[in-house]
C-alpha cells in the first residue's frame, strides 16, 4: 500500500494524556496515516514575524511524521486572514456581499501555496498518495505538478461550492478552477456542491463533464465526486452515555429544573444563522404562551476569527440580541436564553446534546455541519430528541429524519420548534433510528476509505 501524505492548513497533533480528544476528522486521518505510514504537513499556527520561517519542524508518532511550518506575519495576513477567510470563505458560503477581494491577498495565497509545495517536495516519494484538504490549499497540486510531481493527488473541500453566478463574481475564479483541474480527484460534501461545480465548468465553457464523475478542463482529465464527511458515531454515542455523570452535565440538568432544553452549538460565524435562530426562538415563545417558563435555549458559541472585522462585529450583535430577548420575554425566575461565548469540550458537549429535547441547527449555508450529526449520535434511544435542521446544511442531504427548515423563514423555524417539542415518542424514535443507522454506516472512517479508494482507483 502506498504511503499517504495529508496536507491541510492546520495539523492536529495527537492528544497528550488528559487533553481533549481530537475531532472526528483528525481521528480518521490519523488512523489512515498510522495504518499506511505517512506524513501530515501544515501550518503550525505560529508566525515567524518578518523573518523567513525556520525549516520544517518534524515530530514522529508511531508511523506518522508530523511536519509543521511557521508562516511570516505577511503570509498569515494575506493567505489566511485575507484570501482564505475574506474571499474564499464568504464566496463559498454564497456571501458575495462580504467578499473583500484584493490583489495583494490573492498573490499572498498563491505565494504561500508555492511555499508549502517547496517545503513538502523534499519529503515526497514517487508513489506517495497525496491528500490535500480544504479551501486554503486549492493551488497546491498545480504547484507540485509544476515541480514535476506525477503522484496521485486528491482534494477534499470541507465547505460548500457555490453556483456559477456566485463563483464567477470572484475576480480570480479562473485561477481557482484551473487549480482544481490539477488534482486526480476533487471531492465535495454533497451532490449539490458537485453539481454546482460541474454546472460552472460547463456553463462558462471551461471544460466538459464526461459522465461517470469524470471531467476535463485546462487540458487535464480528473474525477469529481461527493463524499459527505461523517463523525465517529459509535465513539460519540459512547461519550454521551457516559457524560451523565459528568459534573458540568449534572449541573446543567439541575439548573434547567425540568424545563425542555433546546441546544444550539456553533462557532461564531455569519454562516451559522445565529441571529435568525434567536429571532425564531423569540417568535416561538411569543406564539406559544404555554411554553413560558417551560423551555431553556442554550446557545454555545465559541469566538472565532476575531481578526476579521465581520466576526468581531457579530460578537457584539449576538450578545446584544440575546440580552434583548431575555429582557423582553424573561421573568424574575426564568432566563429563556443562556448564551455562552466560549468553547466546551466534546465529551461535555455530548452530554448536553443528550439532555436537549431539540437540537437547533440552522445555518444559512454549511458544507456539512457536524453538530447536527453529533446531536443525533448523542441521543438516548429510549427517549431521543428532535433535530431541527436547515435545508441549507450539507447534513440535510443525509439526515432525512430531521425537521427541515428554511432558516430565513423565522415563523417556519418557530413552528418546527413547537412541532418538535410536541412530537410523540413513537415518531421521535422512528425518525432517530433511521438517522442513527445512516450515521453508524457512514461514519468518518468510511468517508476516509471511500475517498482514498476513488483516488487510487
Ligand atoms: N465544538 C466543540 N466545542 C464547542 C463548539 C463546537 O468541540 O464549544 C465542535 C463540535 O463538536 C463540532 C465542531 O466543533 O465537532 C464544529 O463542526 P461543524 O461542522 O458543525 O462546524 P464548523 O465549525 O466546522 O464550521
Amino acid at each position: 500500500m502506498s504511503r499517504l501524505v495529508v496536507v491541510s492548513n492546520r495539523v492536529t497533533l495527537p492528544a497528550k494524556g488528559g487533553a481533549a480528544p481530537a475531532g472526528g476528522l483528525a481521528v480518521a486521518l490519523q488512523a489512515a496515516l498510522q495504518e499506511r505510514g505517512g506524513i501530515w504537513m501544515g501550518w503550525s499556527g505560529k508566525s515567524s514575524g518578518t523573518k523567513e520561517p525556520e525549516p520544517l519542524a518534524q515530530q514522529q508518532h508511531g508511523n506518522i511524521t508530523y511536519a509543521l511550518t511557521d508562516l511570516t506575519k505577511t503570509d498569515v495576513e494575506e493567505y489566511y486572514e485575507g484570501f482564505a477567510n475574506r474571499v474564499l470563505w464568504p464566496i463559498c458560503h454564497y456571501r458575495l456581499d462580504l467578499a473583500e477581494y484584493g490583489r495583494k491577498e490573492m498573490a499572498g495565497y498563491f505565494r504561500v501555496n508555492r511555499f508549502f509545495a517547496h517545503r513538502l517536495a523534499p519529503l515526497l516519494k514517487d508513489d506517495d498518495v497525496i491528500w490535500v484538504h480544504d479551501y486554503h490549499l486549492i493551488p497546491l497540486a498545480a504547484e507540485l505538478r509544476q515541480m514535476g510531481f506525477k503522484n496521485k493527488i486528491g482534494f477534499f473541500l470541507h465547505i460548500p461550492w457555490p453556483p456559477a453566478d456566485v463563483l464567477f463574481a470572484m475576480p480570480v475564479h479562473e485561477e481557482i478552477m484551473r487549480g482544481l483541474s490539477h488534482y486526480d480527484l476533487v471531492g465535495f460534501q454533497t451532490d449539490h456542491d458537485l453539481s454546482n461545480f460541474a454546472g460552472g465548468l460547463v456553463r462558462e465553457g471551461i471544460g466538459e463533464a464526461l459522465g461517470e464523475g469524470r471531467f476535463t478542463s485546462y487540458g487535464r482529465t480528473f474525477k469529481g465526486g461527493h463524499y459527505g464527511i461523517g463523525i465517529e458515531t459509535a465513539a460519540f454515542a459512547d461519550f454521551a452515555r457516559k457524560a451523565a455523570t459528568n459534573i458540568m452535565v449534572r449541573k446543567a440538568r439541575q439548573s434547567i429544573e425540568g424545563r425542555d432544553l433546546i441546544i444550539g452549538v456553533d462557532r461564531l460565524d455569519y454562516s451559522k444563522g445565529i441571529t435568525q435562530r434567536i429571532d425564531a426562538f423569540e417568535h416561538f415563545v411569543k406564539a406559544n404562551p404555554g411554553y413560558h417558563n417551560k423551555v431553556t435555549y442554550l446557545q454555545i458559541t465559541p469566538k472565532s476569527r476575531s481578526e476579521v472585522p465581520e466576526y468581531e462585529a457579530m460578537q457584539r450583535t449576538v450578545a446584544e440580541q440575546a440580552g434583548r430577548v431575555n429582557g423582553a420575554i424573561g421573568t424574575v425566575d426564568w432566563v429563556p436564553i443562556r448564551y455562552i461565548n466560549r468553547s466546551i469540550g466534546r465529551p461535555v458537549l455530548a452530554g448536553l446534546y443528550r439532555l436537549a429535547a431539540i437540537g437547533l441547527v440552522t445555518p444559512l449555508r454549511d458544507g456539512m455541519n457536524l453538530v447536527a450529526k453529533e446531536y443525533v449520535a448523542a441521543q438516548d434511544p429510549d427517549d431521543p430528541g428532535v433535530l431541527v435542521l436547515s435545508r441549507f446544511a450539507g447534513a440535510a442531504r443525509e439526515l432525512r429524519g430531521a425537521l427541515l427548515v428554511n432558516p430565513y423563514d423565522i415563523e417556519g423555524t418557530a413552528n418546527a420548534i413547537a412541532r418538535g417539542l410536541s412530537m410523540s415518542l413513537e415518531e421521535r424514535q422512528e425518525r432517530w433510528r433511521g438517522m442513527m443507522d445512516h450515521l453508524l454506516e457512514r461514519d468518518v472512517m468510511r468517508w476516509c476509505d471511500d475517498f482514498l479508494k476513488d483516488l487510487q482507483g
